[in-house]
């Protein structure tokens, strides 16, 4: 799925996001990712919290991860309804599925 970034929202580190948001991941990459992600290290809760319950720590964790790109477009891809993926919560993919927010978010 391709997502469309204003070029005046793009930066250095969106550019890789935006690029992986417009090429389809390859079988191999798809597998990798998964395995290079951070969430794979830590507690997997954080990432499912409960209705109303704080997203703080996931998005600080995938700050910081080097697939958050892949995992974002894995999520869009696959229409993920729960929990964070690429650093987004399912109302912030909705919004960016829908043009209302930056990728960089
Ligand atoms: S971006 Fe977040 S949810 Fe995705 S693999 Fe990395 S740590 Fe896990």
């Amino acid at each position: 799925m391709a997502v469309f970034i204003p070029l005046s929202q793009l930066t250095a580190s969106s550019a890789h996001l935006a690029e992986a948001l417009v090429r389809p991941l390859t079988d191999a990459e798809e597998r990798d990712w998964k395995r290079r992600g951070l969430c794979a290290q830590t507690d997997p809760d954080s990432f499912f919290p409960e209705k109303g319950g704080s997203t703080r720590e996931a998005k600080r964790i995938c700050s910081g991860c080097e697939v958050r790109a892949e995992c974002l477009v894995f999520a869009m891809d696959n229409d993920e309804r729960f929990g964070i993926w690429g650093g987004l919560s399912e109302r912030e993919r909705r919004r960016l599925r829908r043009g209302e927010l930056g990728a960089t978010a």
